[in-house]
């Protein structure tokens, strides 16, 4: 993901996206649909002269509005429908570990990063069979997107374009992977940056700093806590384990702060207590640092039950698509506190009580892991040859 900041094909990809996506929006045959990553909305204000760390999801709306896109949905929701296929998969796993099941693999690794999948494929082939096979946020929101919101509007596949904003170039590749395709038609048509919208803003001579803070559109544009933290190191983890904990132990879980697996340390371990199931979790940020932590789980030198890896230093936040930090951690440490008090202010804070996640289930998908779920929001990993680049 970082190599493709510096990288000029990268930059090429950059200019061409948003082109197409201005082309788009002015195509009236065509319905935009445009979803936003949580860790935009703590660095976008940046681009506007905010203190880092400044919430600026209510303005963002107000100018993705602007600029003529006719649903703004956030990544979020997706994020809230990947703990429950990702969370019921590692449960899964456990309970499978637990009555002695040989073939179950452990530990279970979230998936969720595009650069850390491709590094993966590459380095680690003998252990395809340990990531989540979850498709990561953004994948997620352009499958459902296209079937069921698609079919809700009385809008054709074809007709529908989905634009993600995300704080990663990344994720311009994943969007590019034929198994995010149906027929050619990809589930998510185009990435931007944060920084590339920031672009788009000042374009259009929107002024950003007096707009009011406008809403999010239903149903793909709500969202619980859980799905806000997702932006930040240790994020994924923290809200796959308060959905996990609920349906595991059956049990409500009062303080959802799973405070041992928050911080900024390039490499974290931590165990969290499942009703006397201790569960052993490693945290990596950075590929260096996700190589140090995969080979120790390699060679047996470190038992875990689950693993979240990013490829950027500190998580999304400090993503290569995000405004320019210039090597300044306290600036991503903001943008995490921001992602972290957005969690807190949020009504509900566990995913499966997103009520259009379970109304999403029950209208359309039927179970997690189920047939319609695999299909839609499962995905497969290949072995890459060292070097073959993307
Ligand atoms: Fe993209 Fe986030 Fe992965 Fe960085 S950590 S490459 S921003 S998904």
């Amino acid at each position: 993901g970082q190599c493709v900041a510096v990288c000029p094909t990268g930059a090429l990809t950059e200019i061409d996206e948003t082109t197409k996506v201005i082309r788009r929006l002015a195509d009236s045959s065509k319905t935009v649909v445009v979803q936003i990553a949580p860790a935009v909305r703590a660095a976008l204000g940046e681009e506007f002269g905010y203190e880092p760390g400044t919430l600026v999801t209510g303005k963002i709306v107000a100018a993705l509005r602007r600029l003529g896109f006719s649903y703004i949905f956030d990544t979020d929701f997706a994020a809230d429908l990947t703990i429950m296929e990702e969370g019921m998969e590692l449960l899964g796993r456990i309970k499978g570990h637990l009555a002695g099941d040989k073939s179950v693999r452990l530990p279970i690794l979230t998936s969720c990063c595009p650069a850390w999948v491709n590094f993966f494929e590459t380095y680690y082939p003998d252990m395809l069979d340990v990531p989540s096979t979850a498709r990561s946020p953004q994948q997620m929101f352009g499958a459902i997107a296209k079937t069921y919101f698609a079919d809700k509007i009385g809008v054709e596949r074809e007709d529908m374009v989905v634009v993600s904003v995300m704080p990663c170039l990344a994720k311009k590749y994943e969007c590019q992977r034929k198994e995010f395709s149906t027929n050619g038609n990809p589930d998510v048509d185009f990435s931007i940056s944060t920084r590339e919208l920031a672009h788009l803003i000042k374009e259009a001579n929107i002024n950003f700093g007096e707009l009011d803070d406008e809403e999010f559109d239903n149903p793909l544009g709500y969202s619980t806590g859980a799905g806000v933290i997702f932006g930040t190191t240790g994020g994924v983890i923290e809200a796959a384990s308060r959905t996990a904990y609920e349906l595991y132990t059956g049990k409500e879980l009062v303080d959802v702060n799973f405070m041992e697996l928050r911080g900024f340390g390039g490499i974290r371990t931590a165990t969290v207590d499942f009703d006397g199931l201790k569960l052993n979790i490693g945290i990596a940020s950075g590929l260096g640092n996700a190589r140090l932590l995969l080979d120790k789980v390699r060679s047996g030198e470190l038992e875990l039950h689950a693993i979240e890896i990013m490829a950027c230093p500190n998580g999304c936040v400090g993503g290569g698509g995000q405004p320019l930090h210039h090597g300044k951690e306290e600036t991503i440490r903001r943008r995490a506190e921001a992602l972290y008090r957005a969690d807190a202010e949020k009504p509900l804070r566990k995913s499966h009580l997103n009520p259009y996640i379970i109304e999403l289930y029950k209208e359309f998908l039927g179970a997690p892991l189920s047939h319609k779920a695999h299909q839609l929001l499962h995905t497969h990993y290949y072995k890459k040859e060292q070097n073959s680049g993307h």
